[in-house]
């Protein structure tokens, strides 16, 4: 197409095309042409982006101002192709006067808005808009009949304009508009616009803005929106100095298990299914902490409830009247989570038996920005998932607890390497008071120096997980300890480890018991091991299985179930599980005067014996409990009446002085 034109015009043609191809903006110019016969010829060219599909395309409009011939000819001629041009456009095209009146419009106008453009021509341009959109944007309109197309940049107007139009049906169709230069015609003047329909791009623009802001799953709001919902309300707070919210923590409880034996799909259900009864109780919970809203209206974030990840949900209530809302909506949460769940089409769906933990902090109480709060309700959740089913309030004094326990974490991840841990032995004696075996107790002296009790550090070192690294480091040490007492003189005492839950479900756990034997060389028959009765019913299947693959690999391995007559096993588990012995929680024998207890140590005796199992009392102190517990037939104990823990050294000493 250049080749029609004089070389010094070519440029700045190709500037202007490419500018009409990129933008949305019509593009004239002045430049010299050049005919059949080599001659040059003046022309006013008019280039009109057009979008047709994903190529975008340029119509051409030109005039020859100084042509001699018939001028009224050379009107008509532009007119005509202006007109078949704005009829092939699919988009509608206006033009309008400075009254806003409607000068032009093409075919497509009815497209959009319903009208035939013979309805059109002559009216307002107000019909086509919605009275409150039109009434805040007639100032904006009118700048484009003042402003040129190249100083809009100056005057920071847009080339388009997005707006709400409406349609004959008064329908709301959101639009761009795409404006020319204005004109002076027959001393008005006169402005063209091209309208684009942008439904289709809004929807897609609001899709992809849902998509990042939500999760996939349960369509709820995910973190990133929870913290701009978060941020937003902060700093709403900060403003109405008056108002309160709260921020609410929940995690699943027994979620994983549901997960581990039903399935990923299935666990999946459950989760849309939790998520669809925290929105309706949000929503019917709305009048307990719309009341009393002290906020602007419109300035109160409407989305409430987020996935955080996993089972993790978080709430934002932003309109609580009273503090103690918050623990309404709380226990209306959990009412609904644990009830029955029915899947369609899932037959265990009636074994799905989930419950919820939350953690209530409150707004500005307890953080006044998004780090701290989430911390505070994050305290008190991980409090309220010590009993599951129910909702715990932060407190400063669960704060501390918080602390020092991730003080207790650090200092424990550090224990191992620092040879901070010791292991101690207490005695286990017959009648007689002779040392049949021990066990073995873990011990860890801090960096302080301080003595930690196992009651404090085993709970965090199985939650972390450094129960099996420092497992590990038990039952090894023990057994060495064992193999050389047993090589010295003592070929019968055995010796009690204590295995926790987390070490029984463990995948390898039987290939690692065989492995420490094997590397230690110690007689198998002279280990005991020691698994709480909890631990136990935690997960009885997995525990039978692995206890069973013990008892194939060595036989000779006794196992004892501790803390007895704490973890409400029942007899139907007890004799299917391969136990040899049964060690009385020493809760019982401590208080043996005191309440059913007496009672309960006899069951637990008579019990054993029924089941041919041996039975060892614990925490025996006195010597009335000794006598007692004999009378009953308890034929071995351990308590500080007979020795207190002590290391292995002493224990050398002791089984040695005893010979
Ligand atoms: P446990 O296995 O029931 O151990 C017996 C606990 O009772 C020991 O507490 C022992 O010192 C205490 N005890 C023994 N006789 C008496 C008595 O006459 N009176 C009183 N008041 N207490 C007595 P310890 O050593 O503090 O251990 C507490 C718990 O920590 C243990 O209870 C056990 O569950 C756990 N634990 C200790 N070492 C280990 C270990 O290596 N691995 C695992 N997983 N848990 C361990
Ligand atoms: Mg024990
Ligand atoms: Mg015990």
């Amino acid at each position: 197409m250049v080749d029609f034109f004089e070389p010094s015009s070519r440029e700045e043609l190709g500037r202007r095309l490419k500018a009409a191809c990129i933008g949305t903006v019509p593009q004239s110019m002045s430049l010299q042409a050049v005919d059949r016969d080599g001659r040059l010829v003046a022309l006013e060219l008019r280039l009109v982006p057009h979008r047709r599909g994903r190529q975008p395309s340029v119509f051409g409009l030109a005039a020859n101002p100084g042509a001699t011939g018939n001028a009224v000819e050379e009107l008509e001629i532009l007119r005509d192709s202006y007109t078949t041009l704005s009829e092939t456009m699919s988009d509608p095209i206006l033009q309008i006067n400075e009254n806003f009146r409607i000068l032009f419009a093409n075919t497509a106008v009815q497209n959009v808005f319903g009208y035939p453009r013979e309805e059109l021509v002559g009216k307002d341009l107000s019909m086509l808009f919605p009275p409150s959109v039109y009434e805040r944007y007639s100032g904006l309109l009118r700048k484009y009949f003042i402003v040129d197309v190249a100083d809009r940049k100056a005057s920071r107007l847009e080339h388009s304009l997005e707006m709400l139009g409406q349609n004959k049906n008064r329908e709301v169709v959101p639009l761009e508009l795409t404006f020319g230069n204005s004109k002076s015609h027959r001393g008005e003047r006169v402005l063209t616009c091209i309208v684009r329909d942008i439904t289709q791009r809004k929807m897609a623009e609001r899709r992809l803005r849902f998509l990042a802001y939500h999760d996939k799953l349960t369509e709820l709001g995910n973190r990133d929106l929870f913290y701009v919902t978060l941020g937003q309300f902060l700093q709403s707070v900060k403003r109405y100095h008056d108002s309160q919210g709260a921020l609410l923590f929940l995690d699943l409880d027994g979620f994983k298990k549901v997960n581990d034996t039903l399935g990923h799909a299935i666990g999946d259900r459950v989760l849309c299914e939790c998520a669809r009864r925290l929105s309706s109780c949000l929503r019917e919970s709305d009048q307990v902490y719309r009341f009393g809203s002290e906020l602007e209206p419109g300035t109160a974030p409407q989305e409430d409830l987020f996935r955080f990840g996993g089972d993790e949900f978080v709430i934002l209530l932003t309109r609580l009247a009273r503090p103690t809302d918050a623990a309404v909506v709380s226990q209306k949460i959990i009412e609904a989570i644990r009830r029955p769940f029915h899947l369609p089409g899932v037959e265990d769906s009636s074994k799905v038996a989930v419950g919820v933990s939350i953690g209530i902090a409150l707004i500005p109480e307890d953080g006044t920005d998004p780090m701290s709060l989430i911390r505070s309700a994050d305290v008190a959740m991980y409090k309220a998932k010590e009993q599951h089913n129910r909702y715990v309030y932060f407190t400063a004094e669960l704060n501390e607890k918080a602390r020092e326990r991730v003080t207790l974490e650090s200092g424990l991840r550090g224990a191992l390497d620092k040879r901070q841990l010791d292991l101690y032995y207490q005695p286990i004696v017959n009648g007689f008071g002779h040392i049949e075996g021990a066990e073995a107790l873990l011990r860890w002296r801090n960096s302080s120096g301080e003595q930690v009790p196992p009651s404090h550090f085993i709970p965090v070192a199985e939650d972390t997980g450094l129960i099996l690294p420092i497992g590990d480091w038990v039952l090894e040490r023990a057994c060495r300890d064992l193999r050389s007492w047993n090589e010295n003189g003592h070929a019968e005492l055995y010796i009690s480890v204590n295995l926790s839950s987390r070490q029984m479900v463990r995948e390898d756990m039987v290939h690692r018991l065989l492995e420490v034997i094997r590397d230690t060389g110690v007689n198998p028959s002279n280990l005991k091991i020691e698994i709480t009765e909890t631990s136990l019913m935690h997960d009885p299947q997995a525990a039978r299985r692995q206890l069973e693959e013990i008892k194939t690999r060595h036989p000779g391995i006794r196992i004892a179930i501790d803390d007895f007559g704490t973890g409400y096993s029942s007899l139907a588990y007890l004799s299917d599980f391969p136990v040899d012995l049964l060690k009385i929680d020493r809760r019982f024998v401590i208080n043996l005067d005191k309440g059913q207890n007496a009672r309960i140590v006899n069951s637990i005796i008579a019990l054993a014996r029924n089941l041919k199992m041996d039975v060892v009392a614990e925490g025996v102190e006195t010597v009335d409990q000794f006598r007692y517990l004999s009378a009953q037939d308890c034929r071995t104990f351990q308590g500080f009446y007979f020795a207190k823990p002590m290391n292995s050294v002493e224990l050398s000493g002791l089984l040695a002085s005893k010979k």
